[in-house]
């Protein structure tokens, strides 16, 4: 504990001298946490591979490279949101100059999840440098071979008084968050987001959660089913579905069912073969606890495509499943892992009300090509973010941000919402000592109050 919050400490001393707030001092460390995912861009795939089987390809594009070309866009505009902005005076205000002035929030906390474990310790340190904050990072015991890697990593290219490491579970993570951090950003579970949160309000610590929850997956018979099927299976099954934005069920149009089911088997045989399991390019589950957790689940309904699991190996297949009833245990909770259950539906509004009846999703999907469907399913549900015709895709544009609502969390990031996430805007009237407009000021009268009803109207 008094270790923990030494390094604190001397976090605090370090923002103080004012260094962090320097702007060359940002771009210099953008640059060294960039230059040092490019020199161990091999070895982060290793480590990332010896905690769960995932491909470099993935790694890269998933991970590695999404962090590059956020630090590329932050570099590219630093100068700019960092600059004084000026606003307009409304006439009350006159005569007087109005101004926000962008300013780091102090020392920040980032615990991140395993899922993901570079991306998601690394880009929101992007938006944390960017700012103009200090750093430490609490990233997940469930990946300790890429934890203790980015631990090295990191120390080694940064001094600790500016960013620092502390590996460590819900022990430590349950210290670190009863410290006195200026802020907290939290990626995980809505579960822990909750105690995470309780423990923010106690020093009324602003925070961000990134949480996850049940995204659905609209497919409605106007929909290419054959393209529908091939970006639905990518996004569901890459990183074995332990993705917070991964289509958790289908809701699918009752009549193209059948077809569909085709597609997605295709699909899934295009993308893994015969034998999934033989495959280098599908990952394992994390551990036991989700292992067991996710074949308890396979249990509902029917299988339709794959259902084979291998718990030495922490092995589920890339797995689907019909006759799926909205009072399944699969339909409970969030799924993270290869299993995709799909409903029926007959009329958009059933649809429409299957969603809304529960927390509202991080990601929501829809496949059509009718307009007026996709408006009444973007104008009526409330979601984090998602796509129409895609799935997962829209977290590779920098200029959307990401983020949840209500149980999917709140606050945002990427790009310039990284930034902003992890400032404070602190807006400034400054106003000459003449004229000194005197109808504010006591006595009042019928005449000032009339003027000012003019005026404020
Ligand atoms: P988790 O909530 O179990 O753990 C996340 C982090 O919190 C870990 O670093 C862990 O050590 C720490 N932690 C756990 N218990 C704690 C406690 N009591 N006090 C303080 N810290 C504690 O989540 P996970 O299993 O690592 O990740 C999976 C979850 O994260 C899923 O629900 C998924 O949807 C969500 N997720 C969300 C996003 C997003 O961007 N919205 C991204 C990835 C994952």
């Amino acid at each position: 504990m008094k270790e923990l919050q030494a390094h604190l400490d001397k976090q605090k001393k370090f923002f103080q001298t004012g260094k962090t707030k320097e702007i060359a001092y940002r771009i210099a460390q953008l640059k060294k946490l960039k230059q040092l995912l490019i020199d161990n861009e091999q070895l982060l795939i290793e480590e990332v591979h010896k905690d769960f089987q995932k491909s470099a390809f993935e790694t890269y594009v998933t991970e590695i490279g999404l962090v590059i070309t956020d630090i590329n866009f932050t570099l590219k505009n630093i100068e700019s949101w960092t600059k004084q902005q000026s606003v307009s005076t409304p006439i009350v205000n006159f005569p007087s100059k109005n101004f926000i002035i962008t300013e780091p929030y102090g020392s920040a906390l980032i615990i991140a999840p395993w899922n993901y474990p570079i991306l998601l310790s690394l880009q929101p340190i992007v938006g944390a440098i960017a700012a103009g904050n200090t750093v430490i990072l609490k990233p997940s015991e469930l990946t300790p071979n890429t934890s203790s890697a980015l631990e090295k990593l990191l120390s080694e290219t940064f001094e600790p008084e500016f960013l620092k490491v502390l590996l460590g579970g819900v022990e430590e993570s349950s210290v670190l968050v009863k410290m006195d951090f200026d802020y907290i950003f939290f990626t995980g579970s809505t579960r822990v987001g909750k105690i995470i949160m309780r423990e923010a309000a106690e020093r009324l610590t602003p925070l961000t959660l990134e949480l996850g929850g049940k995204s659905p997956c609209i497919v409605d018979k106007t929909a290419n089913l054959e393209i529908s099927a091939k970006r639905i299976a990518w996004g569901k099954f890459v990183n074995a579905g332990q993705t917070c934005v991964a289509p958790d069920y289908l809701l699918v149009e009752e009549s193209i069912e059948d077809e569909l089911l085709i597609h997605l088997k295709n699909s899934i045989h295009h993308l893994y073969g015969n034998e999934p399991k033989e495959s280098p390019d599908f990952p394992r589950i994390i551990n036991d606890a989700h292992f067991d957790r996710l074949a308890a689940l396979m249990s509902d309904g029917e299988t339709v495509i794959g259902g084979e699991s291998d718990k030495e190996e922490r092995y589920i297949a890339p797995t689907i499943l019909n006759n799926i009833s909205l009072e399944d245990k699969i339909m409970q909770d969030e799924i993270f892992g290869p299993i995709l259950p799909i409903l029926t539906y007959t009329s958009v509004e059933e649809c429409i009300k299957i969603i809304n009846a529960r927390p509202r999703p991080l990601a929501l999907y829809v496949f059509t090509s009718d307009q007026r469907l996709e408006d009444r399913i973007l104008n009526t549900v409330s979601f984090g973010g998602g796509a129409v015709n895609d799935t997962i895709a829209q977290l590779g544009n920098h200029h959307l941000s990401f983020g949840g609502v209500g149980a999917s969390g709140f606050g945002s990031y990427h790009g310039k919402s990284s930034f902003d996430a992890f400032s404070h805007q602190k807006s400034v009237m400054k106003k000459p000592f003449w004229p000194d407009v005197p109808i504010r000021y006591a006595p009042y009268d019928d005449l000032k109050l009339g003027l000012v009803k003019k005026v404020l109207k």
